[in-house]
């Protein structure tokens, strides 16, 4: 008898008929004698699908109101899943996130998961019920309900394993596992039986949306192994762990593209101290998450000036530009441009520290193919360049065929 804690994604409970087959899998492993909490997503394109609601009001939704209306996506799902079990004959009791005893931090749309007493969560499973989690909420300490951000619930999920220190932690999805890159995108991509957090944590953050970066984060911190794997049959996932010695062999685990940012330029900042600080100050407080940053110091006539580029979140873009405008009269910046086709395109792997002419491999790929490079940012295990958004495709199925064949 195992505890497991298993994760089904929006497409995995779709329609009724994928909730009735996520219930019949649930429905073995309760039989077996395990006892099993079930997460569940909203089904697919009803988050979406509530945020677009919320634009056709304002295009800048209260982001408190915005989670009181995105919480009620999963909240369907558990319903109807329970519902599923029962019709089975399974016992089941379904659980918002503030009831699962979930507790997060008070930034609506990406709270942080502070704790959880799963005192609820147990006692069910004691009394030999199947427990149903809503994926992607919690709730403050002061009774607000948040929410964990897209893909929030493989967070849940993650969360969830290791506050009740569970056996298993499954994640199903609509691919076999973590392959070297989207499926979708690149048909030569190649299930991985392994991987590594670190590596994960990349792919994720750089656009792979099989995983929630932050999940993979906490997965890390905590210990937590866990398997991606297919809801739509029984093949053997991705075990995702921590690094092994022989893991380094290989030099470009997988190629990711994330293109949901957007680009910011503030042309023409004035080039002294403190400048810099008080622009990602203001974007911090307004938790606008920045990734690539980029100055380039004028050289010409008149007093020193920079450009500066960096890039964000394409759902942060308006309330970015909205914070950088605010600081137009203090720094005094000539404009702001905003440029929406951008693709991050990036390999990653944790060989890389073991070896030598990566980038250089990966910039002539891209010069073949006669992709420009816009911005550039490397660490230790990740090349990561900023390209042409048209163009983005055809770069990541030449780059993954270079590294990976
Ligand atoms: P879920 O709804 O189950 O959470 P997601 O749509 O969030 O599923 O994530 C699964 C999708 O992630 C796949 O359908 C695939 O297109 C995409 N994906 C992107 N990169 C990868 C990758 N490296 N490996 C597997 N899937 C990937
Ligand atoms: N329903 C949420 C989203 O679409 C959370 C999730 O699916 O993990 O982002
Ligand atoms: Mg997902």
């Amino acid at each position: 008898m195992a505890l497991i804690v298993q994760k089904y994604g929006g497409t995995s409970v779709a329609n009724t008929e994928r909730i009735k087959n996520v219930a019949r899998r649930v429905a073995d492993y309760h039989r077996r004698g395990d006892q099993v909490v079930v997460v569940v997503s909203a089904m697919s394109g009803v988050t979406d699908g509530l945020i677009k609601l919320a634009k056709e009001i304002t295009p800048l939704p209260n982001e408190r109101e915005l989670d009181m209306l995105l919480a009620t996506g999963e909240q369907q799902t558990i319903a109807l899943t329970a519902m599923a079990l029962h019709a089975l004959g399974v016992p089941a009791v379904s659980l918002t996130g503030a009831q699962a005893g979930i507790v997060t931090d008070g930034v609506h749309t990406k709270a942080r998961i502070r704790n959880i007493t799963p005192k609820a969560v147990r006692e069910l499973l004691e009394s030999g019920a199947v427990v149903i989690v809503a994926g992607f909420q919690g709730e403050t300490p002061e009774g607000q309900i948040t929410t964990l951000g897209r893909g929030g619930s493989d967070l849940t999920a993650i969360a969830m394993a290791a506050a009740l220190k569970a056996d298993l932690c499954q994640i199903y999805t609509d691919v076999d596992g973590v392959y070297t890159a989207d499926p979708r995108i690149v048909p030569t991509a190649r299930k991985l039986d392994e991987i590594s957090y670190d590596e994960m944590l990349e792919l994720a953050s750089l656009g792979a949306k099989v995983m929630q970066s932050r999940s993979v984060e906490f997965a890390k911190k905590f210990g937590v192994v866990f398997e991606v794997r297919s809801s739509l049959n029984d093949n053997p996932g991705t075990i995702v762990k921590e690094e092994t010695k022989s893991m380094e062999g290989v030099v470009v685990r997988g190629v990711s593209l994330d293109k949901n940012q957007a680009k910011l330029t503030l042309v023409g900042v004035p080039d002294r101290p403190g400048v810099a600080a008080r622009i990602f100050k203001a974007l911090g407080d307004a938790a606008v998450n920045v990734d690539m940053i980029v100055q380039n110091i004028s050289h010409g006539e008149g007093p020193p000036q920079t450009d500066l580029s960096f890039t964000v979140d394409k759902a942060d873009l308006l309330k970015a530009r909205k914070v950088i405008e605010s600081l137009q009269p203090e720094l005094g910046f000539r404009e702001v441009l905003a440029n929406e086709n951008i693709g991050k395109l990036s390999i990653v792997g944790v060989g890389m520290k073991s070896h030598t002419g990566v980038a250089g491999k990966m910039f002539e790929v891209l010069a073949r193919e006669g992709v420009n490079i816009d911005m550039i940012s490397t660490s230790e295990i990740k090349i990561s360049v900023v390209i042409d958004l048209a163009r983005a495709e055809d770069a990541m199925r030449a780059v993954h065929a270079a590294f990976i064949g």
